[in-house]
This record gives structure tokens, C-alpha cells and sequence, in this order.
């Protein structure tokens, strides 16, 4: 299915600039919405075809002309960021998403909304299924992004509900590839900048901790899929391996050629024990399930330069 022209926020982030480049390939217009806080000028192509609006998405957004898809993924998606401004974080999540949807509903436009694995907060259920309602701390440090993102989702629904719109919702689960900063705090460019460096990993309590860690490439072509069909969801994506993030450190470790030593630290608070996604409605709903092992996807990232 064509899109004739997208809007894309967030899309000057790790996620969206990929996002604005698929759809860019695949001959729809781009119009990127982001105010910069995370993300940069630099991740975006330099192509006639995308526009870009410096604009907060907490503020209401209007756009002239058509519009036939949103793809809204702007929000600060590392712990570092999003924790630095709590209260921007929620009225991010929270007006972001509403003024995403009222553009939507107003265009007649697909919606993709971007959620998250956090809304299963500290799993007790393991794999996480879509069923699965959650085991989120509503007042912990981590709320404002998790919360945050509960709201969005019930939003997006209530939208579906009463109006009509065609809003679908992914939960998104860790995610990497090129384009993360290397100062983003989230654990690959973490690792990648220290083993780089030469300086010892920093692993979080005792490493066992697992995660399932998904390449940029196979995520932008789920979120496509999302958009060109027209299910609510949520749906899950993200890749189904679990390793733990002792694996990870020794991993990055050895495919940088690093001397660099493993060093444990203080866990994080409200840190998930354990994250997987079960694919199954992916599979079923869009065909989708990732194709890059992490070998191969931590090689590409690295390729095309992950950090610095
Ligand atoms: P990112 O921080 O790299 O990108 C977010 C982008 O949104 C940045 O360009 C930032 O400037 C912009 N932005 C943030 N708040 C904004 C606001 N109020 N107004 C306008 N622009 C704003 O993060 P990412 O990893 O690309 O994540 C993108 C989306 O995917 C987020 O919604 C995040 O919650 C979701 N997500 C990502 C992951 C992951 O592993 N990367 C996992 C789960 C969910």
C-alpha cells in the first residue's frame, strides 16, 4: 500500500530518522515533526522530498495539506533522557500522543502509535503477550515514561472507540542500531562507547537480567506493516531471543576486538528482571518477525557506526 505523504514524529530521533527513510524509499513525502530535544538535524536525509516542522508535540499541531499516515514516535525513549525532565516527559506522552491522534482524526490519516515493552513495567508474566496488563510502579522515577505511555495507549483506544480513527499501537522492545548516541545511556551504545574506549563495561547489579534486543532494520519494516494495515493492536514487536546483559557485554566485547573488563555497578531502580515479547500476534497479524541474529546486527551497527 502507497502512503501519498506521512507525517513523522519524532523523526529526527534513532527510530524516527529510520522511519522517514523507508517511507522516503518507498516514494512518500515526509514530514518530519521534532523539536530536537534528543534527537538531531544530522539523522535526517537530505532529501527534497522531507520537510521538517520545529515543533513541540505537547503544543497542538497543524498541518495544511493532506495527510494519509502518522507515524508518532516522538518521546525521549532512554532512561537518561526522559528521567532529566519528568514532568516534560509525561505532558510528552500524554498531549503528544493527543495532539497526534487529533491530527489523525482531523486528516483521516492511519495512525501508528509508538508504545512500549515498559507498559508490562516489571513483568510477572513471562513471555509478555498483548494480554498481559502489566506490573507497572505508578509512582516509581520510571512512571513518567511508563505511565505516560499507558495513557497514550488508552487514548489511542478511546480515539478508535469514539471517533473512528484508525490508530493502531506497537510496543515496541529494545531496540539498536545505528544512530543511537553514544551518550544515551541505553546499554548497546553504553557498551560499545566503553569497550571502544577501553574502559571496563558497566553492567548493572549481576548482569543476569535478561533482554531481547532487536535490530533497527527488522523494527522499521514492522512499524511499516503496522501502517499499512488497518488492526488496532497492540501488538508486540521486537525480537524474541532473551540474552542477558552479561552476554551482551561479553558479546560487544569481543566484535569490537576490546581489552576492556567487565565492572558491576548498583542495579537500577524499577529495572525489569526479565523481557521478552512473544511475536506470535506479529506473526499472525502482519507476517512479521525479526531476520538479523545479534551477531549480525551488532556488526552492522558497528559498520555504520553505531557511536562516534
Ligand atoms: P529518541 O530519543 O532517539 O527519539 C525521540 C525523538 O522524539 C527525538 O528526535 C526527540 O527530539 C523527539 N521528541 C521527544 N519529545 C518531543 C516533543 N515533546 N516534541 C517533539 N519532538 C520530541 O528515541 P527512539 O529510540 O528513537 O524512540 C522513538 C519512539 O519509540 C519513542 O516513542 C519511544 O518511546 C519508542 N520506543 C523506543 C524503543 C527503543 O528501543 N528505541 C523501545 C520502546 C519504545
Amino acid at each position: 500500500m502507497g502512503f501519498e505523504r506521512a507525517v513523522v514524529t519524532g523523526g529526527a530521533g534513532f527510530l524516527g530518522s529510520h522511519v522517514c527513510e523507508a517511507l522516503l524509499r518507498r516514494g512518500t513525502r515526509v514530514v518530519c515533526v521534532d523539536d530536537f530535544r534528543t534527537g538531531s538535524v544530522d539523522n535526517l536525509p537530505d532529501d527534497p522530498r522531507l520537510g521538517v516542522v520545529t515543533e513541540d508535540v505537547a503544543k497542538p499541531l497543524d498541518l495544511l495539506g493532506n495527510v494519509d499516515l502518522v507515524m508518532h514516535l516522538a518521546c525521549p525513549a532512554s532512561p537518561l533522557d526522559y528521567l532529566r525532565t519528568p514532568v516534560d516527559t509525561l505532558k510528552t506522552g500524554g498531549f503528544g500522543t493527543l495532539h497526534a491522534l487529533e491530527l489523525a482524526r482531523r486528516k483521516d490519516a492511519r495512525i501508528v502509535i509508538a508504545s512500549t515493552s515498559e507498559v508490562y513495567g516489571d513483568p510477572l508474566e513471562h513471555p509478555q503477550r498483548e494480554t498481559y496488563w502489566g506490573n507497572v510502579n505508578p509512582i516509581g522515577p520510571r512512571s513518567v515514561y511508563d505511565e505516560a505511555k499507558r495513557f497514550g495507549e488508552a487514548l489511542t483506544c478511546a480515539f478508535r472507540r469514539e471517533y473512528g480513527t484508525d490508530a493502531g499501537i506497537v510496543r515496541i522492545f529494545n531496540t539498536y542500531g545505528a544512530r543511537m548516541r553514544p551518550d544515551d545511556g541505553r546499554m548497546i551504545p553504553t557498551f560499545v562507547r566503553q569497550a571502544r574506549a577501553g574502559e571496563p563495561l558497566t553492567v548493572h547489579g549481576d548482569g543476569t537480567q535478561t533482554r531481547s534486543l532487536c535490530h533497527v532494520d527488522d523494527l522499521v519494516r514492522g512499524l511499516l506493516s503496522m501502517a499499512d494495515c488497518d488492526h488496532a493492536g497492540p501488538v508486540n514487536l521486537g525480537n524474541p531471543e532473551e540474552v542477558t546483559v552479561l552476554e551482551v557485554a561479553r558479546k560487544v566485547v569481543e566484535l569490537t576486538g576490546s581489552t576492556s573488563t567487565i565492572e558491576h555497578v548498583d542495579a537500577m531502580t524499577d529495572d525489569p528482571r526479565r523481557r521478552r515479547p512473544d511475536i506470535s500476534r506479529a506473526r499472525e497479524l502482519l507476517g512479521w518477525q525479526p531476520e538479523i541474529s545479534l551477531d549480525e546486527g551488532l556488526r552492522r551497527s558497528f559498520d555504520r557506526h553505531l557511536v562516534g
